[in-house]
């Protein structure tokens, strides 16, 4: 069942992607392929920017979290859209940098960053660090002295809220790796010793719940919590936020059987919510930002493979084997995550067999997935699988030597490639 509504079937019955015909790309430019729907990633970053522009206090964005898809051609969309870039490493920094992206415009994440990656991001003028925790508040004022800066920073905080049971809770959600926890109360000692580092300017809080959140009322969970933080941290230390960064986590429909997430809906919500939030507070409302990754590229993404074989094990599975797998995909392979295929050929056709869509590694495990509704899949089909824009690419890798596939982006009906396929040579690059 084609959920998503880029997709269609064309009058040669084949799968049509924004109007493109799927097998024509498979043909133009091999498998296996992502195809990704540029416009279709245009329009989700302009519908932030917008909603954000209309519903959130007053100098308010939405940063791409380019680590959900990480090339230098949607570092470029995010900044034509309005939209700044959350990076995450210095592999990160560079490839937006390298795109021509403002660095003023970039925010650096990692509960991890090394020295050398703080001065990779100062010497580069990144315009906003988010300090994990009070070591690297203090790696960060050392760093930025000896570079006589004093850089704009962010403090991640755990605010303890479990997006899934949509619960505000006191362990659980705190004990992770990430962020100083509100309510054991290290976020107002690490606020303390931030306000107290000569060579950082602290402009206000970050946070991020977590990921494939469908509802509005985690986020609006989110913003009472930050909130309150935000004011208890001013009455104890006078400290006012600029900056209110909620980051992403914002879902994308995998199956037919997921949710539709209705993301305008959440926006209006929860700019809403804050605004309301911070009058009561009287406390100026600091500027909004949040960080969607999945919700940006994840359904404009579809990865097209070629059937290998066909294998049925009486009493069991049939095994389609495609010329992919967890090198391109390793969603499946890492949490089971859920997808959803076509039969690219004859995608207009009932889904008359449950397959195992299986790769090409020298693994058990390396699936895409198991019990997947399928037209009845011959060696030789196109076998689409759908919503793999986000964390696909950008978690590739090249066990088994095989070389990571090529991204073709499609607008107004036409489509180019944005990173071309790896070759053999290139697998060899680094062998000495
Ligand atoms: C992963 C992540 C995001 C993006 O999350 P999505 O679920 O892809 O929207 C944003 N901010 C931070 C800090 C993250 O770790």
């Amino acid at each position: 069942m084609l959920h998503q509504t880029n997709l269609t079937v064309n009058a040669a019955g084949h799968l049509a992607i924004g109007g493109v015909d799927a097998l024509a790309l498979a043909a133009e430019y091999g498998t296996p392929l992502y195809v990704l729907d540029e416009d279709m990633v245009r329009g989700r970053m302009g519908l932030y920017a917008a909603a954000m522009k209309e519903h959130f206090p007053a100098g308010s964005r939405p940063l791409y979290a380019s680590k959900a898809l990480c090339c230098k051609a949607l570092c470029r969309m995010a900044a034509e859209e309005g939209m700044g870039l959350d990076v995450v490493s210095a592999g990160e920094i560079h490839t937006a940098l390298a795109a021509g992206a403002d660095p003023a415009a970039l925010c650096f994440h990692g509960n991890a960053k090394t020295e050398a990656a703080i001065r990779y991001a100062l010497e580069n003028r990144v315009g906003t660090l988010v300090a994990d925790g009070p070591e690297e508040l203090e790696r960060i004022d050392r760093t930025a002295a000896a570079m006589g800066l004093r850089p704009r920073v962010l403090l991640r905080l755990t605010p303890g809220i479990d997006p899934h049971t949509f619960k505000a809770v006191n362990t659980g959600a705190v004990d992770v790796k990430f962020g100083v926890p509100i309510p054991t109360g290290q976020a107002l000692e690490a606020t303390k010793l931030a306000l107290g580092l000569e060579h950082i300017a602290l402009e206000g809080f970050h946070c991020h719940i977590g990921s494939q959140v469908f509802q509005s009322g985690p986020f609006r969970l989110e913003a009472e919590v930050m909130a309150a933080f935000l004011d208890q941290a001013r009455r104890e230390t006078g400290f006012t936020a600029k900056v209110l960064d909620l980051g992403g986590g914002f879902a994308v429909a995998y199956t037919p059987a997921d949710p539709r997430p209705d993301l305008a809906g959440m926006l209006r919500e929860t700019g809403r919510r804050l605004n309301v939030l911070f009058a009561a507070l009287d406390y100026p409302a600091p500027a909004i930002w949040m960080e969607p990754g999945r919700s940006i590229v994840g359904d404009a993404g579809v990865t097209l493979y070629t059937v290998q074989n066909v294998k049925t094990v009486p009493g069991g599975s049939t095994y389609v084997a495609l010329d992919g797998g967890m090198t391109d995909n390793p969603r499946y392979a890492l949490y089971g995550a859920r997808y959803s295929a076509a039969v690219a050929d004859r995608a207009g056709q009932p889904e008359d067999a449950a397959v195992t869509l299986a790769g090409c590694c020298c693994e058990s495990g390396d699936l895409i997935g198991e019990n997947i509704p399928l037209q009845t899949p011959q060696t030789g089909d196109t076998v689409a699988v759908f919503v793999t824009g986000a964390y696909n690419y950008s978690m590739a890798s090249n066990y088994n030597r095989v070389p990571r596939p090529p991204i073709a982006a499609l607008r107004g009906g036409a489509s180019r490639l944005i990173v071309r396929r790896e070759t053999l040579e290139d697998l060899t690059m680094f062998d000495l």
